[in-house]
């Protein structure tokens, strides 16, 4: 019988109501139990004691993750450290190794990542490389929103069908839950173009509205443990807030198979500006968030900006086209045969840049202005809106306005 006591450490405990208290934790077998016998014991004085941080969305493993360490071997040679007794060799900044990315994680005392994007056709590379990611647990979200079938089965409205493809799709990608990435996107960046919510997708005759809620409605068909898990359309083009706000609109009458959202938009920073071009781009975090606020069949990841260099990397290839033309970095763009794509560029999000500063401030409106804490997670969609190891950032700026100011002071 394997027991553990950790003493002496300040416990927080959301779930149970702990706020801070400084409490022995018993474990057996690696459960927290009452009481244990004869334990190895940990002394956690001056430290804290909180149950594994759980991030619901970032990109550590899989085709893309790789093509951006190759793509970027500069990021490759920041944040090199050798090997030691205990750990393996690490290196990377924004598209950490393997090693690193667990390593890293573990410090900040994150248990769980969420890999939120899986092309199905690269499902086994997905898991071998997290399976080659130390101490964290791991899962992946299989993209099914420009699948060809979906559409097929979407635009049938068969939803007996689409679901058992789902069901079918989840099995043999091993993955956890469902992914959507600017649905019908993909397909229409065949041809050289994006789309909106109601545009059709010409060949499958299609709306992305129609996807996402004939994958919504499959997916508590299916009785998912998680709801449709959503990139919205239009991500990062000003004006989009009222396109995320339709968006959850398309889900509110659908009932959800188990007690949670019907639909979970992530990095909505990006998907929270008003303005009509990048002159009058503005916040409208306030809209989002009292959205949210008001209903409960829609929860948002932050998607907060951390100033600095990152590398983009995202399913949505049509954005990744964009911000190369806005920024002439170098770019790259592949297309997996009749499911997904994907495209890659570097970024850097200064403090001397307006809309970067909005955004910056969008992040962290979203985080402070949604009420329940339930409803919103911390995230930066690692690595795009910047590496996960600056999270102590974004915590410190969500605990302190003093810290918030002293921030954007800097950036003026
Ligand atoms: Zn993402």
């Amino acid at each position: 019988m394997a027991e553990v006591l950790i003493k002496n450490g300040v416990v927080y405990d959301p779930l149970n109501g702990v706020k801070g208290e400084k409490k022995d934790i018993c474990i057996r077998d690696g459960k927290v139990v009452a009481e244990v016998k004869n334990p190895k014991v940990i002394d956690a004085e001056g430290r804290v004691v909180m149950p594994g941080g759980v991030d619901i969305h970032s990109h550590i493993a899989g085709g893309k993750v790789n093509s951006g360490r190759l793509f970027r071997p500069e990021d490759g040679r920041k944040g090199v450290e050798a090997k030691t007794k205990v750990c393996r060799m690490q290196s990377g900044y924004s598209v950490p190794n393997t090693f690193a990315t667990g390593y890293r994680y573990a410090r900040m005392g994150y248990t769980f990542v969420m890999e939120a994007a899986m092309p199905p056709l690269a499902a086994r590379h997905t898991h071998e490389e997290l399976v080659d990611i130390p101490i964290l647990d791991n899962a992946a979200l299989p993209l099914l929103d420009n699948n060809w079938m979906t559409m097929e089965y979407v635009n049938s409205g068969d939803m007996d069908l689409l679901a058992a493809y789902m069901a079918w799709m989840i099995k043999a990608t091993k993955g956890f839950g469902v992914k959507i990435v600017n649905p019908g996107g993909t397909e229409m960046w065949g041809w050289g173009k994006n789309c909106s919510l109601h545009d059709t997708v010409p060949t499958f005759d299609v709306t992305p509205a129609e996807i996402m809620k004939g994958l919504a409605e499959a997916n508590e068909k299916f009785e998912m443990p998680h709801s449709i898990h959503v990139h919205t359309n239009m991500l990062g083009h000003p004006g989009n807030f009222e396109i995320t706000k339709e968006t959850y609109d398309l889900v509110k009458d659908i009932k959800p198979a188990k007690d949670r959202q019907v639909m979970h938009t992530t990095h909505t920073q990006f998907h929270s500006y008003g303005g009509t071009n990048w002159g009058d781009f503005e916040t409208k975090a306030d809209e989002i968030a009292g959205y949210i606020n008001q209903n409960n069949h829609a929860t948002i990841d932050i998607g907060s900006i951390i100033l600095g260099d990152t590398t983009t990397m995202t399913a949505d290839g049509p954005m990744e086209y964009s911000l190369y033309q806005i920024t002439g970095r170098k770019w790259t763009n592949h297309d997996v045969e009749l499911e997904t794509g994907s495209g890659i560029t570097p970024f850097l999000y200064s403090g001397k840049s307006p809309v970067n500063t909005i955004q910056w401030a969008i992040g962290q409106e979203l985080a402070l202005l949604v009420k329940d804490p339930w409803k919103v997670a911390l995230t930066t969609d690692h690595p795009n809106a910047g590496p996960f190891i600056g999270y102590p950032i974004i915590i410190s700026m969500l605990m302190s306005k003093k810290r918030r100011d002293e921030s954007a002071e800097d950036m003026q």
